[in-house]
């Protein structure tokens, strides 16, 4: 809005600075929307906790499904029993589809449950969860606004998947954790699904404050490397990759079957990483500004990976 009517003064005066000015109005036009991805994520923090079998999960579902199902977009809901130490626990992924007109797909996942083990200290994973569904959110709506009326993207397919079940049940395993995600990739290596995917692209605790992005390092090396590359044309680059750190978490599933895959995490969440995982997790740790500047990143991806 403020680029048409900044526009319209400039054209009634001259000509001559339309074209000199246009550049650098555009570029600023399209930064993505972090306050709409912090709106969304603060409405869905308000639900309260959502840990596997609580009511706020049953809420936390309904809340991911009627949004994409007002919108008409093709939204798949992925329904699984999960063994875990507590028993078998049903689990759901959400699955949402933007076609492109290239053959393959771009993920990009999240996690949007909250731990069972917290279910008692009123956990509600603004970062850890909530941030990263409000971003997809967000990022749903731009590709849902480039495929109405039966129009495709311009690349890849993008698909937006919601994992359940990523936090441990009991305490973290390899066997008790990433529940949807190891779900999801051995259904997607069973039906062949798999292989159509040209990148998988996880988002796990990007809405803190304090951005500082770690290169994580089972991450696929094109992968980061095309991330610092849309970092750069931001000038973002020291919000990413200043530390190395391995991270157990949903892409493993995906980069043990061979899909590249990069986990854009920031795990230094307060001092000394105090918020994680505690009742600190909430809402005025996170930033819009911190989500503007991974939605900036995670749509110049997209464009860099449909070019490549
Ligand atoms: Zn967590």
């Amino acid at each position: 809005m403020n680029f048409f009517s900044q526009w319209k003064k400039i054209a009634a005066v001259a000509p001559i600075l339309i074209a000199l000015s246009v550049p650098s109005v555009c570029a600023a036009q399209a930064h993505f929307d972090g306050a709409k991805a912090f709106e969304y994520a603060r409405q869905f923090v308000a639900i309260g906790p959502r840990w596997p079998t609580g009511p706020g999960h049953v809420k936390a579902e309904a809340f991911i499904r009627d949004h994409f199902q007002r919108a008409h977009d093709q939204l798949e809901e992925d329904t699984f029993t999960a063994n875990t130490p507590i028993g078998p626990v049903p689990m759901r992924n959400f699955i949402v589809r933007y076609p492109g007109k290239k053959n393959g797909v771009i993920v990009l996942a999240s996690h949007y449950e909250t731990n069972y083990p917290l279910r008692n200290i009123n956990f509600v994973g603004a970062n850890d969860g909530a941030a990263t569904t409000g971003l997809l959110m967000a990022i749903g709506d731009r590709l849902h606004a480039a495929t109405t009326g039966g129009r495709k993207l311009d690349g890849y397919s993008v698909w937006l998947v919601f994992f359940d079940g990523e936090e441990a049940i009991n305490s973290w395993s390899r066997s008790d954790s990433t529940y949807g995600s190891r779900h999801l990739a051995a259904k997607w290596g069973r039906d062949g699904m798999l292989g159509q995917i040209k990148a998988f692209i996880l988002a796990d605790m990007i809405g803190d404050k304090d951005l500082d992005i770690q290169r994580e390092t089972s991450s696929t090396g094109w992968l980061v490397t095309i991330a610092a590359q849309a970092a750069k044309k931001f000038g973002y680059e020291r919000y990413f990759f200043q530390r190395d750190m391995p991270v157990e978490d949903d892409h493993l599933a995906f980069v043990e079957r061979g899909v590249p895959s990069i986990d854009v995490i920031d795990l230094d969440y307060g001092s000394g990483n105090s918020y994680h995982h505690t009742a600190q997790d909430t809402m005025d740790k996170v930033s819009a500004h911190s989500l503007t500047i991974v939605g900036d990143v995670f749509m110049e991806m997209i464009r860099l990976i449909d070019q490549r």
